[in-house]
C-alpha cells in the first residue's frame, strides 16, 4: 500500500498552517479514503481476486484502526484542547470523541483487536466460499443467495419451498460456527472484557452508542412487554384464518404479506423506482450540498448480500469552505422476482435517507459525518428509516405508487394490504428485536461453555421468547450478516431503537403539518437539527431538540399494536386529506452528481442537475433496469 498522507491534501498550492486540527483531518480521511475504496472494492466484487481484495482490505482497515486506536493521539488531543478555541476547539473536540470511542490504551488490547480483524476477515471468506442454497423438493439443490432465501421466504407461494429456504438461512449458522465464528465470539469477549465491558456487546455500544447494553435493553426489554400481546394475537388471528400450520417459522411472514406484497408489486415496478425517489425527495426539500453519489442496486454474483451506505469522503467544513460528500450505496435487487421493485424503492428511500444525513453534516472535521464510531447507529438508522416508512403510508401510495398504465394503486388494494399486514406488524418488530435478544445472549454465554451448540441453544431461546412459536425466528440470527463482521456486529438494536425514533419523529411532523408525504418542511428540518451537527450531538440531544421528547418505546408499540381498522382508520385519513397536498412539480434538484453503477460497469448518469437531466437520467436507468426485466422472465420460459 502507497502511503495514504501523499494521497490527500489541500487545494494545490495553497500553505496549510500545521495545527493539530488540520493535521488531525488530512491524516484521517488519507487513512479513511484508502480504506473506503477498498471497502467498496470487496464489498462489490469489483476485483478477480475476491481474497485479495479482502486482504487489502484487512490491511487499510488496520492502518485506520491503528490509528485511531493510538491512544498518543486522544492524549495529544486533550492536551491541544486547553489552548485551544472557536472552531479548532469545535473541531478538536470531535477528535477528541473520536479517538476515545476508538483508542484502546493497553498494547495487548491492541494487537487482540488486530487479531480479530484477521480471524472476522477469515470468517468473511469462508462464508462468502459457501456454497449456498436450498433443496428444491423437485430439481434439487438449487444455488441461492441468502437474499434470496429470504425473498422466498416471505414471498414463495409453495410451502415446500419457503421451508427449504428457511432450512438453507439455518445453514449458514452451522456453517460459520464450524468457520471460527465460536473462536470469534471467544476473542470478542476477551477484548471487551480487558477493555472495562461486561463482555463485547456492553463494550462495543458503550464506545458506538454511548449508552451501556443494559440501557439499551430496558428500552428493548420495555417494547418486548408492551408488543407480547398484540404478537399473541396476531399468531391467533393467524391460526384463525389459515390454520395451526400457518405458525411455522417460514409461514409466518408468507400469509402476513404474501398476498400484499404479490397484489402491489404493480404498483412497484423497478424501473421508475430512481424516478420516484428524485421527486419525492425533491418534494421533501431534501438536498445533497453538492454529494456524488454512486449507486449499484442489483444483486450480483460475489457482491456482499446486504444493502448499506458507506462514504469514502465525509461532507465537512474545510476552514469554512464546505466540503461535499462522496457516498456510496448498495441494494441487492433481482430483476423480475416479485416485490424485486418495491425492495429498490425501499431501498433508494433507506440508503437514500443515509445519504442525506451524511451529505449535510457541516461541521468544522471529517469525524462528525464519517458513520462509525461515535456515530451512533440508531441515531443514523432514524434518518434512513424514517425516509423508507413514507412508502407504506396511503397517501405516498395513491400519489405514487403507479401500475405501468399510470393508474394510482386502488384504495381496495391500500386496505387490503392493511388489513393483511397490520395483524403481523408487532410480531415484525419482535422478530427484529429477535435478532438483538439472540445476539446478546451469545456474548453472556460463559466462557467454559462456549461451543457451536451453546451458541445454537442460545440463539434458539430468545427467539422462542421473542417469535411466540417453537420454530423460533423466519430469520435465523446468524444467518444476519450483521452479526459476523466486526463493524456491524452488537448493532442490530440500532434499528429497533430508530423504530422507535422514527414514530416519535413522524408524530412531531404529522402533529405540527398535518402531513409527511410531499411536506417541503421535512428536508430543512431534518438538515438544520438532525443532520447537520453531525455526531456532536447524542440521539437523545438530537430528538429532543426536534421533537422536545427522548427515545422512547410507546409510539412504535402502539403503531404496531393498532388492530387494522384502526390502521385502516388512519389510512382513509390520509387518503382524505390528498388533494389539500399541493404535489411537487417542476424540474428535481437534488444538488447532487448521481451514477448507478452494475459493478464495474455505468448505467446511468446524472452529473449535473440542470432542468431536466435527473428526468433523461431517471429513464435511462428505467429502460436498463425493464431490459434486464424482460430477460429474467425470458430465461423463466413465461413461467411466473
Ligand atoms: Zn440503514
Amino acid at each position: 500500500m502507497h502511503d495514504p498522507a501523499t494521497s490527500v491534501g489541500g487545494p494545490a498550492g495553497t500553505e496549510r498552517p500545521t495545527s493539530l486540527a488540520d493535521r488531525l483531518n488530512s491524516d484521517y480521511l488519507a487513512r479513511h479514503i484508502a480504506k473506503e475504496e477498498a471497502f467498496w472494492s470487496s464489498y462489490m466484487g469489483l476485483t478477480d481476486d475476491a481474497t485479495r481484495a479482502r486482504a487489502q482490505l484487512d490491511e487499510r482497515e488496520i492502518a485506520l484502526s491503528g490509528w485511531l486506536q493510538d491512544p498518543a493521539r486522544l492524549d495529544e488531543t486533550t492536551a491541544a484542547l486547553s489552548g485551544a478555541t472557536g472552531e479548532e476547539r469545535v473541531a478538536l473536540d470531535g477528535w477528541r470523541e473520536t479517538f476515545s470511542a476508538h483508542s484502546i490504551a493497553k498494547p495487548e488490547g491492541r494487537a487482540l483487536a488486530a487479531a480479530i480483524i484477521e480471524m472476522e476477515g477469515a470468517l468473511a471468506n469462508a462464508r462468502g466460499a459457501m456454497k449456498l442454497g436450498y433443496h428444491d423438493p423437485e430439481q434439487g439443490f438449487v444455488a441461492a443467495s441468502s437474499v434470496r432465501l429470504g425473498t422466498m421466504v416471505r414471498s414463495d407461494p409453495d410451502e415446500r419451498k419457503r421451508k427449504a429456504a428457511w432450512e438453507a438461512l439455518r445453514s449458514i449458522e452451522s456453517h460459520v460456527l464450524a468457520h471460527g465464528f465460536v473462536e470469534l465470539v471467544r476473542e470478542r469477549n476477551r477484548l471487551g472484557r480487558m477493555l472495562g465491558g461486561e463482555d463485547y456487546y456492553d463494550w462495543k455500544v458503550k464506545r458506538v452508542e454511548r449508552m451501556s447494553k443494559r440501557e439499551i435493553f430496558t428500552l428493548l426489554g420495555e417494547l418486548e412487554r408492551l408488543t407480547r400481546d398484540a404478537g399473541q394475537r396476531g399468531l391467533d388471528h393467524l391460526a384463525a384464518k389459515h390454520g395451526r400450520e400457518s405458525l411455522r417459522a417460514w409461514n409466518i411472514q408468507y400469509f402476513f404479506s404474501g398476498d400484499s406484497t404479490r397484489e402491489q408489486d404493480p404498483y412497484f415496478p423497478f424501473g421508475p423506482s430512481i424516478d420516484r425517489w428524485g421527486r419525492s425527495f425533491a418534494a421533501l426539500g431534501v438536498r445533497f450540498r453538492g454529494a456524488t453519489l454512486t449507486l449499484d442496486l442489483l444483486d450480483r454474483k460475489g457482491k456482499y448480500e446486504n444493502g448499506f451506505m458507506h462514504g469514502p469522503e465525509p461532507a465537512w467544513r474545510d476552514r469554512g469552505s464546505f466540503r461535499p460528500a462522496r457516498i456510496n450505496f448498495t441494494a441487492n435487487a433481482i430483476p423480475g422476482m416479485v416485490g424485486s421493485g418495491f425492495r429498490a424503492t425501499n431501498t433508494l428511500f433507506h440508503e437514500g435517507g443515509h445519504a442525506a444525513h451524511f451529505a449535510n453534516v457541516d461541521m468544522p472535521a471529517p469525524c462528525f459525518g464519517q458513520e462509525h464510531a461515535p456515530t451512533s447507529v440508531a441515531f443514523a438508522e432514524i434518518q434512513s428509516m424514517f425516509m423508507d416508512s413514507l412508502l407504506s403510508d396511503a397517501d405516498w401510495q395513491r400519489r405514487y405508487a403507479l401500475n405501468a398504465h399510470g393508474e394510482a394503486m386502488p384504495i381496495e388494494l391500500i386496505e387490503r394490504g392493511v388489513r393483511s399486514s397490520q395483524p403481523g406488524a408487532a410480531l415484525s418488530t419482535r422478530a427484529m428485536l429477535a435478532i438483538c435478544f439472540a445476539e446478546k445472549a451469545i456474548y453472556e454465554i460463559p466462557d467454559a461453555e462456549l461451543s457451536a451448540e451453546r451458541i445454537l441453544e442460545a440463539i434458539r431461546a430468545a427467539e422462542r421468547q421473542l417469535a411466540l412459536i417453537d420454530d423460533g425466528n423466519g430469520r435465523p440470527a446468524l444467518s444476519v450478516p450483521h452479526l459476523l463482521a466486526g463493524e456491524s456486529s452488537a448493532y442490530y438494536h440500532g434499528y429497533v431503537m430508530a423504530d422507535m425514533g422514527v414514530r416519535q419523529t413522524r408524530a412531531f411532523f404529522q402533529q405540527r403539518d398535518g402531513h409527511l408525504m410531499d411536506n417541503p418542511r421535512i428536508g430543512p428540518d431534518m438538515a438544520k437539527h438532525y443532520w447537520a451537527p453531525g455526531n456532536s450531538k447524542t440521539l437523545n440531544d438530537m430528538l429532543r431538540g426536534l421533537t422536545g421528547e427522548t427515545l422512547s418505546p410507546v409510539p412504535l408499540a402502539k403503531h404496531v399494536s393498532r388492530t387494522a381498522d384502526e390502521a385502516i382508520a388512519e389510512a382513509r385519513a390520509r387518503i382524505a386529506r390528498l388533494d389539500a397536498i399541493v404535489p411537487f412539480s417542476g424540474s428535481v434538484d437534488l444538488d447532487a452528481a448521481i451514477r448507478v453503477v452494475h459493478g464495474r460497469e455505468v448505467i446511468a448518469d446524472c452529473a449535473t442537475m440542470s432542468p431536466g437531466r435527473f428526468n433523461e437520467f431517471a429513464q435511462t436507468f428505467a429502460r436498463w433496469i425493464d431490459a434486464r426485466v424482460a430477460e429474467a422472465s425470458k430465461s423463466e420460459g413465461g413461467a411466473r
